[in-house]
């Protein structure tokens, strides 16, 4: 079954940090029964297994390590809406299915952690040992962005019409006849400060 293989994985995603934890736990139950429900063998060293985890932090680890997917390696995508949650696509069929939590599997974890009344240690424990059915919830999707169009190909690149700054992954938007990155597109996640100068550009001045 798992245990060895999730021992192994959990040694490898607690080195990272400082601790092991329910999270990273989770993550990789989570990212080990993503890849059987797609029938793939893990860890991945190719790029047949594309996830995306809706939130970053500890249990992201769990599902690298466990899946071998990595941001690096274009298979790891953050799609960040704060939980705990992630999918997984075969990106040769486009079969996906969310693997999530069960509503009440903290609840669940105590019948798994005898006589454990302190809440992180009872699913620090029981996280490891709960058969997937008590664990999680497995369910088909479907990707609302094609993963051709997400994946993209790796020779395309042009440069923004205004920053001048290259474009790579089809990430361009047109707006107004001009092809433009998202920020200058005014979607972005930052805007330039009140005092903009480059920073560089000062510091070769003084
Ligand atoms: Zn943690
Ligand atoms: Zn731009």
């Amino acid at each position: 079954m798992f245990s060895h293989n999730l021992s192994a994985i959990l040694a490898a995603s607690s080195a990272r940090h400082s601790h092991l934890c329910p999270r990273q736990v989770l993550g990789a139950r989570m990212g080990l029964a993503g890849g059987r429900a797609l029938d793939l063998d893990l860890p991945r060293t190719d790029k047949r297994l594309l996830v995306f985890v809706e939130s970053d932090g500890c249990f992201a680890d769990g599902v690298e390590v466990a899946t071998g997917c990595t941001m690096g390696h274009r298979t790891l995508r953050l799609e960040d809406y704060g939980k705990i949650a992630a999918v997984f696509v075969d990106v040769k069929s486009e079969r996906a299915v969310r693997v999530a939590p069960r509503l009440d599997v903290r609840d669940r974890a105590y019948a798994y952690a005898p006589g454990e009344r302190r809440h992180y240690f009872a699913q620090l424990q029981a996280y490891q040992v709960m058969p997937d059915a008590e664990l999680l919830v497995i369910q088909p999707v479907s990707l609302t962005t094609p993963v051709a169009q997400i994946v993209s190909r790796p020779i395309v690149r042009v440069d923004c019409e205004r920053c001048g700054e290259e474009i790579i992954n089809e990430r361009e938007v047109w707006v107004g006849g001009q092809t433009l990155c998202r920020a200058c597109a005014g979607s972005g996640y930052y805007s330039p400060a009140v005092d903009s100068n480059l920073v560089f550009a000062q510091s070769m001045e003084s």
